[in-house]
């Protein structure tokens, strides 16, 4: 079935015409090691070297929904956008092809992941721009692939129809006009080692010289260094900021005391808040990502653990929880019933079949809070006194005892306009941070240049 376009590419016959490619990648992470960057890297670094390829962008680091299940936390795919001559596609694809089936042998990529490889020739279709959306803010079916790769016919999917397929095209389809930021990532010589060899200080200066330009690498409020992962995969370090140039210098200026395998510079969707779509509550269901206008319900209840718990929502039943991680359950504790907030999380579902948004990102819009006074004296102005069960109030000063006084209802009402985040160590990928407030752009093809890749 597949295979149909890069047949007729070369049956046409016709001159030797550059064609634009789109070359998707997606889980090729493994508990063994792999990644999907680390292979992205190795595939340009050779094609590069042996074909006749022009980058028409950096390497796209795409973020998808990060709370699916069995992707992993950060379920990243690759999308490489090249020019070639018509006569190079047959090579490309066996070099890609092979070198992914190597990586997957070599660093045992099976258990849990569904590699996908996917090429889209000549522009990228509509379509791919909805699965994109779908993917980062939704759960998508593996019905809905195949329906879509009936529909076209310059796809190709070499290693056939899998799940990680439905992230390669999707990221393929990652639109233009997007907010964008950069990401380097560095990767290492040894394998399976431990802590990365990264000197703190020389991160923590050059972090706070870039400042500005670059984000969540390192949290200097508590003093922890982010751009190391703990994980075994090969990646060294990942610097995260606005421009490619920076990213460069800021790496330079690093001392790291481990030998270093390369590096390449991506183009992302990180730091943007793509998935937190502002939605209504009949857009809630599992799985999906979004942002909901609303007012609180209840006040905030703690659970085991010290997460925070609220009501947003009576029909259908929607909770709001704030772990105490997050570091938003001292926000959300100020807040009374009737306070209006946009929320924005991903949605699970309980084992009770509630619905519960995992808060990520709250905007407090205002605050209401409600104070319970006893009344004040009709005398002499001075707040009264219980006098017992049923028996009124009474007042010390001048003595004066009533049973027709009700208890004074204080509702306070307060504009914040004010959004606060989780700590950076804990964010997403995906997730906007604050210093990134006010520096959206609207991206497009970048041709990369300079020292991009090493
Ligand atoms: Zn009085």
């Amino acid at each position: 079935m597949r295979g149909r376009y890069v047949s007729n590419v070369y049956d046409e016959g016709l001159s030797d015409q550059e064609i634009l490619i789109h070359i998707g990648l997606d889980d090729i992470d493994s508990h063994f090691g792999g990644c999907t960057t680390h292979l992205s890297y190795l595939i340009v670094k050779e094609l590069l070297k042996t074909l006749n390829v022009e980058f028409i962008d950096y390497p796209n680091l795409v973020r998808l929904n990060p709370s699916i299940p069995f992707k992993t936390r950060g379920n990243g795919a690759v999308v490489l956008r090249l020019k070639t001559f018509r006569s190079n596609i047959k090579l490309l694809v066996k070099t890609l092809t092979d070198m992914t089936l190597k990586y997957l042998s070599e660093y045992e990529v099976s258990v849990g992941s569904d590699p996908g490889i996917a090429l889209v020739f000549g522009d990228v279709p509509k379509e791919l721009s909805r699965l994109y959306m779908k993917a980062l803010t939704d759960y998508v079916h593996r019905d809905y692939l195949l329906n879509i790769l009936n529909k076209l016919d310059n796809v190709e999917t070499p290693l056939g129809t899998s799940r990680g397929v439905i992230g390669a095209l999707a990221a393929i389809g990652w639109p233009q006009g997007s907010d964008c930021t950069y990401e380097l990532l560095a990767y290492r010589v040894l394998r399976g080692v431990g802590e990365r060899c990264v000197d703190k200080d020389s991160v923590k200066n050059a972090d706070l010289k870039y400042s500005g330009y670059v984000f969540n690498n390192y949290d200097h409020e508590e003093d922890v260094l982010l751009i190391t992962p703990h994980s075994n995969d090969p990646v060294l370090l990942g610097i995260r900021g606005e421009y490619p140039e920076v990213l460069i210098n800021y790496f330079n200026e690093l001392r790291i005391c481990e030998p270093i395998g390369g590096y390449m510079i991506f183009r992302t969707n990180q730091g943007t808040d793509a998935h937190l779509i502002l939605g209504n509550v009949n857009d809630v269901r599992p799985y999906r990502t979004l942002c909901l206008e609303t007012t609180l319900k209840s006040k905030p209840e703690y659970l085991r653990g010290g997460h925070l718990i609220i009501k947003i929502c009576d029909e259908p039943t929607l909770y709001a929880v704030f772990y105490k991680e997050s570091s938003l359950t001292s926000i959300i504790s100020k807040l009374g019933i009737g306070s209006k907030v946009i929320l924005c999380g991903s949605i699970k579902q309980w084992d009770n079949l509630t619905n519960v948004m995992n808060v990520e990102k709250i905007h407090v819009i205002e605050l209401v809070r409600t104070y319970v006074h006893n009344p004040k004296c009709p005398k002499c102005g001075k707040r009264m006194k219980s006098a017992g069960v049923g028996k009124g109030f009474k007042c010390d000063k001048c003595g004066y005892r009533t049973t027709n006084l009700n208890k004074e209802v204080i509702k306070e009402v307060i504009n914040i306009n004010k959004t606060y985040t989780v700590r950076p160590y804990r964010m997403k990928h995906l997730t906007k941070p604050l210093c990134r407030y006010g520096k959206e752009k609207q991206c497009y093809y970048v041709k990369p240049s300079g020292n991009w890749i090493n």
